[in-house]
């Protein structure tokens, strides 16, 4: 093999994972009302033949699908910013007890970011990977819909899903 075609064959071969770098993958997510007890939760297992809450009630049920790599890409945004917040908190003890419940909701929200992106993973054998880029970089392709006064962005899927019940 001439050196030039071994160029070109690698120069192929790094399009090729750039491109699917780039590319979404989709899945689908559902969330899941139930209508006695009024707790909206998602879930990434499908139940075609509909399923029912843990009080016994059958839930209501909206089948959505996303890109999945671009929820991973929001979630490990979030992530980062809640570790900064958190950061922060540690540095300004100033007003203790304040900061502590702050630290204590952060916590939570860290809790819950981690758990989505290991269930967001969880779904595909293939290693979910962010999209590169920066936020204003992505915007097209990471759909969000909200920032909230955190600085954490919302996917369209994560937003008011209480709005999918009406
Ligand atoms: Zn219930």
């Amino acid at each position: 093999m001439s050196e030039s075609k071994a160029i070109s064959l690698d120069a192929f071969r790094k399009k090729k994972i750039e491109r699917e770098a780039d590319q979404p993958i989709y899945g689908i997510l559902v969330w899941l009302y139930c209508p006695k007890c009024k707790s909206i939760e998602y879930t990434e297992i499908i139940a075609s033949g509909g399923r029912a809450h843990r009080c016994g009630t059958q839930v209501e049920e909206v089948e959505v699908e996303v890109d999945l790599r671009a929820e991973y890409t929001i979630t490990a945004m979030n992530l980062e910013k809640i570790d900064q917040i958190l950061k922060k908190n540690k540095k300004s003890r100033l007003m203790k007890i304040v900061s502590k419940s702050l630290d204590k909701a952060m916590i939570a929200l860290k809790n819950s970011e981690e758990i989505y992106l290991q269930r967001l993973q969880g779904m595909k054998s293939q290693l979910l990977l962010p999209y590169q880029g920066t936020p204003e970089e992505l915007k097209s392709k990471l759909n969000i819909k909200e920032t909230n006064k955190l600085g954490l962005a919302i996917s369209e899927f994560r937003y008011q899903p209480e709005d999918r019940f009406k």
